[in-house]
């Protein structure tokens, strides 16, 4: 499977080959135990911010990497996948929903005290915004922040949290103005995880189990009014501008799993025997196996024109906005035919816990319900497409 060379640089490859290397050195190794015990160690934060990996689309002055585009959320989502984990690339990489609110819209003193820490990896950020009465109407919630001079008393319950447990740093979705209608009167509000009044519990899942979900609980926590990211009452259009980056990460991962799943499949058919000869020289088989590429190269194909198209200021807009929904629906299809395949492919060995399809079949549907189910993106496409 390769990549487009019209769209890529030496430090694009040079990046995915460190990112490579940290996958087989600090990951693979240990990925199947960390699985097993529902975490991984905190300071893979650490080792994942020395090579850069955290500070992807971060502005420099904080400890970004400058000059980042989306080519390389789209090499490193690639490489990570090899480990065949989403679960660990989903709370290592947390950050990168939770703390772009903060990077866009907290205020100087803020953004100079909090991100640094996040993408050194010293401190791990989280984004609540899906309460229990509902993910997907995001306008509807009900989590409340009341002014109390200074301060915000916020109240409420999240849920389906990503690092929820571990994080430092919650980026939340609140109601700030109670009288207001759906999207109007919802601000965001940067909380400190370890404030009085907040309890957490942990939430047992189908897969992802490397990374630690949650639901939160705020009970009047106090939060000072500088913590507002964005201007109060306008914390919808925060939220929308993250989705964007949340998306093509989420597609470009699924990607990559997809791939994961054809390379062991390829590799365990041209290797096991039936009927005397091998599994790949059956045309079924082979079949199966070419379904998947042909898919691949199409999602891929979808994927380097949107990472383009990312980085073109000229492009922004509405159709870019359907075009990455479109994506995300079309990527995770793939993931979920390949793993299937792959699975199917292996035989009962696709059924073993400790094969890279068996995990990552397990966590297919995270993928197609998070970041924005599959309906819904179809409903925010014919939005943006105008009809
Ligand atoms: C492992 C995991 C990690 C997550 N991490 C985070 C996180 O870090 N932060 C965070 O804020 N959230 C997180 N989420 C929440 C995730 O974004 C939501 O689950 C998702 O947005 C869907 O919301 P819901 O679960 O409430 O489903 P619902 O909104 O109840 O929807 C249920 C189903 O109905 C469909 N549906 C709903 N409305 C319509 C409609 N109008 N038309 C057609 N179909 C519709 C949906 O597409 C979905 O298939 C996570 C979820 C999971 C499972």
């Amino acid at each position: 499977m390769h990549l487009n060379p019209l769209y890529y640089n030496e430090q694009h490859l040079e990046f995915a080959k460190s990112i490579r290397r940290f996958v087989e050195k600090e990951i693979s190794p240990f990925i199947n135990e960390w699985d097993e015990s529902e975490t991984f160690p905190r300071e893979l934060y650490k080792k994942a911010a020395d090579i850069g990996l955290l500070g992807l689309g971060f502005e420099e002055q904080y400890g970004g990497i400058a000059g980042t585009d989306a080519f390389y959320t789209l090499l490193a989502s690639i490489e990570l996948a090899k480990c065949a984990s989403g679960g660990l690339s989903a709370s290592l990489l947390s950050h990168t929903i939770g703390a772009p609110p903060i990077q866009h819209f907290a205020n100087e003193a803020i953004k100079a005290q909090v991100l640094p820490q996040i993408l050194s990896g010293g401190k791990i950020s989280a984004l609540a915004i899906t309460e229990p009465g509902g993910g997907s109407d995001v306008a509807s919630l009900k989590t409340k922040a009341v002014r109390d001079g200074d301060y915000f008393l916020v109240s409420g319950e999240k849920t389906f949290i990503t690092s929820g447990m571990r994080a430092d740093y919650y980026s939340v979705a609140v109601r700030t103005d109670p009288n207001a209608k759906g999207a109007n009167g919802i601000s965001m509000l940067l909380i400190d995880a370890h404030s009085a009044g907040i309890s957490k519990t942990k939430l047992d899942k189908m897969g992802w189990w490397a990374s630690d979900t949650a639901h939160l609980h705020f009970d009047n926590v106090k939060v000072p009014a500088s913590h507002l990211l964005g201007p109060e009452n306008m914390g919808f259009l925060v939220i929308m501008n993250n989705f964007n980056m949340e998306r093509f990460f989420l597609a470009a991962s699924s990607y990559g799993f997809a791939l994961t799943c054809y390379e062991e499949a390829l590799d365990w058919a041209q290797q096991r025997q039936t009927f005397g000869k091998r599994l790949v020289d059956h045309q079924v088989m082979r079949h199966k196996l070419v379904d998947m590429a042909t898919r691949l190269t199409a999602t891929r194909a979808l994927l380097e024109d949107t990472a383009y198209r990312l980085g073109k200021p000229e492009l922004q807009g509405s159709e870019l906005i359907a075009q990455i929904c479109m994506l995300k629906n079309v990527a995770t299809q793939t993931m979920q035919f390949c793993a299937d395949a792959a699975v199917q492919t292996l035989g009962g060995m696709g059924f073993m816990r400790g094969t890279k399809s068996e995990r990552i079949y397990r966590e297919v549907k995270v993928n197609m319900i998070g970041g924005g189910a599959e309906e819904i993106m179809k409903d925010l496409i014919s939005k943006q497409l105008g009809y």
